[in-house]
């Protein structure tokens, strides 16, 4: 017999906003985690995002305030959710808002990148709900404007990813100031020995609800693996992007990862100059520019995303069809969560591994401690000519006009076909300067090739 979230004891106004959402059926982690929450137990979920763990948490928390009908506290808050990064925090928020819309609660979030003053302002009176990163959240209370006092549910999500961003000791200092009759509801996606340590001091006698062992990845994600050289992975993302090297699945929205910052803007730019426009999420961005680069992305304005791990921890968009790790991570979890990022809600996603030379170790690291199991994709045909920009398909690559078009994957421009090459000559990247219309000279050509076998020089020799 299926379970409706009628089964499970929610109330009429959680059940009539989830009506409005469009969710009919609980996802495992809601079935297993919202009787006991909704009971006042404690919680340790072990679960990945993408399984719907957000509404099992979020769901019974506020049947649960509502229930108790306290006052909302003078610079505190009856609920605290605690997540590692801003997007995560304020898709947290957002979910409460939704979640909660019939129900009539407060619901604030504070991340660190914005006003503090404006959180000052906006906590002075209290709030029901409290989304935070905690480097934030401990600013307020070092500076007297919040306190913890009035708690009655906390909520740490993503633990072990607060844990790899160094914020331990923020985690036992807001253990210490929170009330000790509180209820703990405690998210990881994996278990490594700290995060039962941070268990044992968080939560008492927890309810353990698990829907994916740790650091496996899931199973709906077709996994695939180029090898291939370092200098090659740009052509390569270059020439899938465009459709001009098939690889399984549609492309829709593209995920893709590097390991550093540095590494995010450089294959941004480089996409660019060949007419790709693809946005950057990483640290050093402001929070207006990883808003709009989320947004562009979850409205398919730019659908390709550039991210860091820790960037893209928070990121929940559906449909993503393709998550593309530029660079293999050099701690297996890390793996999971990124391809994670596909996949989500029940839908189906493909993981893309480029793995060089140098990174063969992080990927028996991968294969090692995750049940990922690769199936191994060939090269484009003559690739390294393409790469060195003497090869046939690097010169198709220079058709003006379409490469410049900013969408392209999703639907029509990930299917095109590459124009005949007499048709439209090369000016990659670059405007149409109207010569291009015509069919080049023999020379004009040659000239063409010279120049892109030189920039390509320069490029590869940094
Ligand atoms: P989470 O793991 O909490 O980040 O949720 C992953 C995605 O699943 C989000 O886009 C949710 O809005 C969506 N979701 C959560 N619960 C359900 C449900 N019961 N039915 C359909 N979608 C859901």
């Amino acid at each position: 017999m299926t379970i409706t979230f009628n089964d499970l004891g929610l109330s009429q106004p959680v059940l009539q906003a989830l009506d409005m959402k469009g969710y009919n059926t609980p996802t495992p982690i809601q079935e297993q985690a919202i009787p006991p929450v909704l009971a006042g137990r404690d919680l340790l979920g072990i679960a990945q995002t993408g399984t719907g763990k957000t509404a099992a948490f979020m769901l019974p928390s506020i049947d649960r305030l509502r229930a108790a009908e306290n006052q909302i506290p003078f610079k505190s808050c009856r609920m605290l959710v605690l997540a590692p990064t801003r997007e995560l925090a304020g898709q947290i928020a957002q979910s409460a808002k939704d979640y909660g819309a019939l129900a009539g609660l407060k619901v604030h979030s504070i991340v660190g990148g914005t006003s503090v003053n404006k959180d000052r302002n906006k906590l002075h009176r209290g709030t029901d709900i409290l989304v935070a990163t905690p480097g934030r959240l401990l600013d307020l209370i070092d500076q007297k404007a919040f306190n913890l006092n009035g708690i009655e549910i906390l909520v740490l999500d993503e633990a072990d990813q607060m844990l790899d961003l160094g914020f331990i000791h923020a985690l036992r200092r807001i253990h210490q100031l929170a009330p000790a009759d509180r209820q703990t509801l405690f998210f990881s996606a994996t278990m490594p020995k700290t995060i039962k340590e941070l268990v044992g001091q968080y939560c008492n006698n927890p309810v353990q609800v698990s829907v994916t062992p740790a650091a496996t990845t899931a199973e709906r994600i077709e996994q695939y693996l180029f090898m291939v050289q370092q200098d090659e992975k740009q052509s390569l993302i270059e020439m899938i992007l465009q459709g001009r090297h098939q690889v399984p699945g549609k492309l829709e929205r593209v995920l893709v990862f590097t390991r550093t910052k540095h590494g995010a803007d450089r294959v941004v730019k480089k996409l660019a100059q060949v007419g790709i426009a693809a946005n950057a999420i990483h640290g050093n961005k402001s929070q207006p520019q990883r808003e709009r680069a989320l947004d562009e992305f979850k409205r398919a304005k730019t659908p390709i995303l550039v991210a860091t791990d820790v960037a893209a921890r928070g990121i929940d968009i559906p449909g993503v069809s393709h998550v593309i790790n530029y660079e293999l991570p050099n701690v297996p979890e890390q793996y999971v969560h990124r391809i994670g990022r596909t996949a989500r809600a029940g839908k189906d996603g493909v993981a893309i591994a480029f793995c060089a030379e140098d990174e063969r170790a992080y990927l028996k690291d991968i294969q090692r401690n995750t049940d990922a199991t690769f199936e191994r994709l060939p090269l484009p045909e003559r690739f390294r000519a393409v790469v060195e920009g003497v090869g046939p398909t690097k010169r198709a690559q220079s058709q003006p006009m379409k490469r410049v078009n900013p969408r392209p994957v999703g639907g029509e421009a990930a299917q095109r076909k590459p124009k005949p090459k007499h048709k439209h000559p090369a000016r990659a990247g670059k405007p149409n300067r109207g010569t291009s219309h015509g069919a080049p000279g023999q020379g004009e050509g040659q000239q063409r090739r010279g120049n892109q076998r030189r920039s390509n020089q320069k490029r590869f020799a940094r």
